[in-house]
């Protein structure tokens, strides 16, 4: 061999081998293929018995039957090579038989495939994985070329939009979207669905069909993607049709919910202003009754009044807790001195304290912590509480009102009394609306809904109350609430308003279309000759009043029979002469959007009917000192 020949052997990366049939060993053998096999040199693999490199029992059967005389077809097959070490290799191997020199030998040229064998067998193990993957999933899969034909579907798909086996096995793209848009309820979907997917591009889609047989597929498609090249889509169709049916019941049950919400809260807004305003006149005209003294009928009279005050106080309870129940109380979370809220409650039950006599101790420190509340709806909480450790005590008894840090952040705030307690088991229900318990409470007057209500405020405050009592020696009740970090008590709120006494004279303008609401405001008003009352029974004449007679105080109802007191608000603010004129509005209305949308549009006050004499006296006062000239 010339030294050319030699070095283009070396340049193979195939393994040559020459074999004798008679003794198959190798007698011939080319560098790569004693590098590879791991031999020192060509010598020591010649010499080396093929039988000893081809390793497989397939291998000892084929170079037999070579010794015996046969001759091998030339092709190409696979095989495993074994190394002097013993490591074996897979290879591709072509065999055939060649004459050398008039002498026969058997030519072998391998190539190693370990490389391509293992990235072959990884192939397999992914398409497998892909297709389980694929043939397991809830949903249709649909994968198509750019141009729109079929490369794939899951038995998913088929089910889906029910195609029969006779039409798969024609392996017609046409045929199938024939079949799956005969199967839409609207054509306009289909036509939707081919405009999204082939205008998508690289974008994803989504379309909702609706087939004639009743069901709802969703469909998203995605590009496939090679190496930032896009070469098909991927679709998948889920059957959403239980989901859809579930979700329309759960709309249409929320629907009647609310409807029926609306119209509970519609009634009790609606009797609660009818109610009121026939007792605006009872309460209103007995307590002119009374301060006239009523004689022997002054019993009666107190009598009318007791029962009025009761009736609204119902009426009154039983929508606060019809609001909360029905979610639309709306709370106005604020940080709230509970010192100074504390001190104002206490004096406001002092008078009931007197007349059972009962002895109130005051034990919140003023300096201590503030409290995440709100404030009108906290006192009212306190106020409840308070009353109840008052009516149900027993003469000559006590009512602590104290408050301590139970843990960091929260404050307990507790109204504890020395009175007749509440069996355990009544304990267990006392928080439920209209319940009231006990043989002897039933004789103190009340409605049975102040806990409840009060329980279902403290939680919407994120907060709670609870109880710990004992028959014949008491009871303390617990409200624990958020508390505001590192506060102490705030100077000394507003006061309140001026004494009725201090009024001056001042000319007051009350519009109301109801004439016994009129005749009770002159009545109440022609005791205080401070006072010259003007009335109007219409929101125009109101209007036409005021700008003639410029008085200091204009006081309207919400519904005039021409016209809402809102409009005559803004008529008086728009007049240059009266827009500063304070202006209270006396409503029927007790919803808290309203007496904050009339605080909001420029009301000084809203004031509730029925009402309390000396209240409306007051505010009044406090205008006409306003606006006493100096
Ligand atoms: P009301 O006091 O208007 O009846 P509440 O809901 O405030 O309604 O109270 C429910 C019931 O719980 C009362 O009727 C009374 O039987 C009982 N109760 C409440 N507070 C006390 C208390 N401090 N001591 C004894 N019984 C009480």
């Amino acid at each position: 061999m010339t030294t050319l020949d030699q070095a283009l052997l070396a340049l193979s990366y195939e393994l040559l081998l020459l074999v004798d049939p008679a003794s198959l060993c190798v007698v011939a053998a080319s560098p790569n293929a004693v590098r590879t096999l791991g031999y020192e040199s060509g010598e020591t693999l010649c010499q080396t018995p093929i039988t000893e490199i081809e390793c497989a029992l397939s291998d000892l059967f084929f170079w037999e039957e070579i010794r015996a005389g046969e001759r091998p077809q030339a092709a190409t097959m696979e095989g495993l090579y074994r190394r002097l070490s013993g490591e074996v290799f897979p290879v591709e191997k072509c065999i055939s038989s060649t004459t050398v020199d008039d002498r026969e030998l058997i030519s072998i040229r391998a190539r190693v495939i370990a490389e391509e064998k293992a990235a072959n067998d990884e192939l397999d193990r992914t398409t497998s994985l892909l297709r389980a993957t694929l043939e397991s999933t809830a949903d249709g899969i649909l994968v198509t070329d750019l141009d729109g034909h079929i490369i794939n579907f899951n038995r998913r798909f088929a089910s889906l939009w029910s195609l029969p086996d006779a039409l798969i096995s024609k392996g017609s793209d046409t045929l199938i979207y024939h079949s799956m848009v005969r199967r839409m309820r609207y054509r306009s979907d289909w036509r939707q669905w081919i405009d999204h997917v082939t205008h998508a591009r690289e974008q994803e889609t989504f379309d909702t069909l609706s087939l004639r047989t009743g069901k709802t597929l969703e469909c998203r498609s995605r590009p496939q993607m090679v190496r930032d090249q896009m070469i098909g889509r991927v679709y998948t169709f889920a059957d959403i049709t239980d989901r859809l049916h579930a979700q329309q019941e759960l709309e249409a049950a929320r629907d009647a919910a609310e409807s029926a919400n609306r119209a509970k809260t519609d009634f009790l807004n609606h009797m609660s202003h009818e109610l009121r305003t026939p007792l605006n006149a009872i309460i209103g005209f007995a307590q002119l009754i009374q301060q006239d003294g009523a004689g022997e009928h002054a019993d009666n009279v107190d009598l009318i009044l007791r029962g009025g005050w009761h009736l609204l106080n119902l009426i009154n309870e039983v929508l606060d807790l019809a609001r909360v129940e029905s979610g639309k109380m709306e709370l106005h979370i604020e940080s709230v001195n509970l010192p100074e809220l504390a001190a104002d409650c206490i004096a406001f039950v002092r008078p009931l304290a007197e007349k059972y006599e009962v002895h109130l101790h005051n034990d919140i420190p003023a300096g201590s912590a503030h409290v995440k509340a709100d404030p009108l709806r906290l006192r009212q909480m306190l106020l409840n509480l308070l009353s109840n450790s008052i009516k149900y005590n027993r003469k000559g008894g006590d009512v602590w009102l104290g408050s301590h840090c139970t843990e960091p952040g929260r404050i307990s705030i507790s109204i504890r009394d020395s009175g007749i307690g509440i069996s355990d088991e009544d304990q267990a229900r006392i928080f439920e609306g209209f319940t009231r318990v006990g043989s002897k409470q039933h004789s103190v007057e009340g409605t049975g809904i102040g806990l409840a209500f009060t329980r279902k405020l403290a939680r919407l405050m994120e907060g709670d109350i609870s109880l710990s009592s004992r028959i014949g020696e008491g009871s303390c009740f617990r409200i624990e609430l958020p508390a505001v970090a590192g506060t102490h008590s705030a100077p000394a709120g507003q006061g309140t308003s001026a004494s009725p006494h201090s009024s001056h004279h001042c000319n007051i303008l009350y519009i109301d279309d109801e004439p016994m609401n009129r005749k009770l405001m002159a009545g109440i008003l022609r005791r205080h000759p401070g006072y010259r009352l003007l009335l109007a029974d219409t929101g125009e004449e109101g209007i036409a009043t005021a700008r003639a007679q410029k008085p200091d105080l204009i006081i309207t109802d919400l519904n005039l029979g021409d016209m809402s007191g809102y409009d005559v608000l803004n008529a008086i603010l728009a007049d240059p002469d009266l827009a500063g004129t304070p202006m209270f509005m006396l409503s029927a209305s007790t919803l808290q959007h309203e007496v904050d949308a009339a605080i909001e549009a420029g009301f000084r006050r809203y004031l509730t009917k029925p009402f309390n004499i000396p209240e409306l006296l007051s505010a009044i006062a406090e205008i006409a000192s306003d606006t006493r000239p100096t």
